[in-house]
């Protein structure tokens, strides 16, 4: 079985792991600083924001931007399920914009039409490793005096006109969950310029506590503050060894990606039923997945049970997320 996607985890990965499992350190150590750092700098952020997972980054992204009951935020329901839940959990309504039909991305042209005085935020989640229409969205969004909030979980590596995803949006959240560019078993992280939401994550990421030096000297060492109702959201210094190690391979794992689409487009370029992926020339992809379009919909499961069948690990992206049974008959529908 080909599986559609799976980790590479070399010996120095393991190495690495191991060094934090030998040292004093298994969590709230020097090792998630170090990967924020090198986050940090491979995306040209300012900031960088270690997370449990790509959810939790969502949350956390979510919250520091201040999303709260009766806010709307406009994203894409072709997408995993946890880039609207996220904004339900702050209370927010999701509303939902039509794709683009060819790089199945946010259509920024169908975005103003969804903003009303409760629209907080836009949240673009770059579809398959292909980034958004940035400067339309960005536009958009200034004209409006709303955020940008990047759902990146496919897409660390991608280009959006020669700048990495990572910097460009107000903030910006990675997964590294197995399946995606690279891994720390679960992981996931919020970038920014911002320094003022970056300090609210740190804080949201640790029960919303915070130990402000001029009281500590003050009052006592011993003296802390809770500021915000938070959860413990913390990753360890474990996975974060790991994902140090592997962000030094995302160069490579992003070349092997792009010989591997080079190998579908040519293979299955003179096949009739299908419609290829697009890739715009200003992009660089980063190649999570090769969405391919059946023309005949209806041909799906026989498709997908004789790739399955044969040994091919195909997947459906997305089942829209306001097809789910919790979605009815909330949340709000944008568009169609
Ligand atoms: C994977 C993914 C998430 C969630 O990330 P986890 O690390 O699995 O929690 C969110 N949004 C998109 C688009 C994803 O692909």
């Amino acid at each position: 079985m080909i599986p559609y996607s799976r980790q590479t985890i070399d010996e120095d990965d393991i190495a690495a792991v191991v060094s934090v499992l030998r040292s004093d350190w298994l969590t709230q150590g020097p090792t998630i600083a170090e990967f924020e750092k090198a986050l940090a700098e491979y995306s040209g952020a300012r900031f960088a924001v270690a997370a449990p997972n790509g959810t939790a980054a969502l949350y956390l992204a979510y919250k520091a931007a201040g999303q709260k009951e009766g806010d709307e935020i406009i994203t894409v329901p072709n997408t995993f399920v946890a880039t609207s839940n996220m904004a339900l959990i702050c209370g927010a309504n999701p509303v939902f914009c039509d794709i683009r039909s060819d790089t199945h991305n946010i259509d920024e042209n169908k975005i103003e039409e969804l903003i009303t005085s409760k629209t907080k935020a836009i949240v673009p989640v770059h579809f398959a490793g292909h980034p958004c229409e940035m400067d339309k969205i960005i536009e958009i969004a200034k004209k409006h005096n709303l955020l940008v909030i990047e759902d990146a979980c496919h897409a660390i590596g991608a280009k959006y006109k020669n700048k990495r995803i990572g910097g460009i949006g107000d903030l910006t959240v990675f997964s590294f969950h197995p399946v995606k560019p690279i891994t720390t078993g679960e992981g996931g992280a919020i970038l920014t310029n911002n320094e003022k939401y970056y300090q609210t994550m740190l804080r949201l990421r640790t029960h919303g506590i915070t130990k402000d030096p001029e009281k500590t000297e003050t009052i006592g060492k011993w003296h802390y503050e809770m500021i915000d109702l938070a959860f413990n959201h913390r990753i360890t210094d474990i996975p974060c060894a790991l994902g140090v190690s592997q962000l030094k391979k995302l160069d490579r794992f992003q070349k092997a990606r792009e010989r591997v689409a080079e190998y579908y487009f040519e293979k299955l370029k003179n096949l009739k039923g299908i419609v290829l992926p697009t890739k715009l020339a200003h992009i660089k992809h980063s190649w999570h997945l090769f969405p391919i379009n059946l023309k005949d919909a209806g041909k799906r499961k026989e498709v997908f049970d004789y790739l399955q069948a044969n040994g091919v690990g195909v997947q459906v992206h997305y089942i829209p997320a306001h097809w789910q049974p919790y979605a009815r008959p909330k949340p709000v529908i944008g568009a169609n």
